[in-house]
């Protein structure tokens, strides 16, 4: 799973983002200092950070320095204060890979965080690919028969299992650990979408 790694001291905007990215497939680990980010950078697997400029024990732009002085090249989009175009200037020459002005729609933001992610991933094993079915493990993107299609974090896990057992017949345990916590009543209505999704009208 693609692990985005949070940087937001303000609790609110932290349960915000974290919720929004959750519900779009991603990993997410919150730090709420400088510090706290900087040592969950260094000890995990993580494909993107997410950065606000003002912490309470540091500059975002200074845990960025340290990061970059490390030698992650891990894709980070800052976070500012719609009015502070100097922590942009200032973040984009320190090594951030894109900012989003507070106050942001996630919308736009999860936008954000696809396209990083997607140039990123040039040397990454992000793909899952069978017959004309393409599910990419770090933008969370499946194309089917060349057309991208929408699947909810849910249909995601269950045709991401499927696809890394290709032609085998899957135990309800194998299922259910693929999509652990959610309601028995539910992944089956899952699976019915993805089935009639699959069998769509311009396949062989
Ligand atoms: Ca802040």
């Amino acid at each position: 799973m693609t692990q985005i790694l949070l940087i937001e001291d303000e609790p609110l905007i932290s349960a915000f983002i974290a919720k929004g990215l959750k519900a779009a497939g991603f990993g997410c680990a919150v730090g709420s200092t400088g510090q706290a980010g900087l040592a969950t950078a260094r000890s995990s697997q993580i494909d993107l950070i997410i950065l606000d400029v003002g912490l309470p024990d540091m500059s975002g732009l200074d845990v960025l320095a340290h990061l970059r002085g490390e030698g992650f090249t891990t894709p980070v989009i800052i976070l500012t204060a719609r009015s502070s175009a100097q922590d942009t200037v200032a973040g984009l020459v320190g090594g951030a890979d894109d900012y989003m002005g507070k106050p942001f729609s996630f919308d736009e933001l999860l936008a954000r965080v696809r396209l990083r992610l997607r140039s990123h991933r040039t040397a990454a094993p992000g793909a899952l690919v069978h017959d004309d079915i393409s599910l990419d493990l770090l933008t969370r993107r499946v194309h089917v028969a060349g057309r991208e299609q929408d699947l909810s974090a849910r249909e995601f896990a269950l045709l991401e299992t499927f696809l890394r057992h290709p032609g085998q017949v899957l135990s309800r345990e194998q299922l259910l650990s693929a999509v652990m916590g959610f309601r028995f009543r539910s992944r089956f209505q899952h699976c019915r979408r993805l089935r009639s999704l699959l069998a769509s009208k311009d396949r062989p």
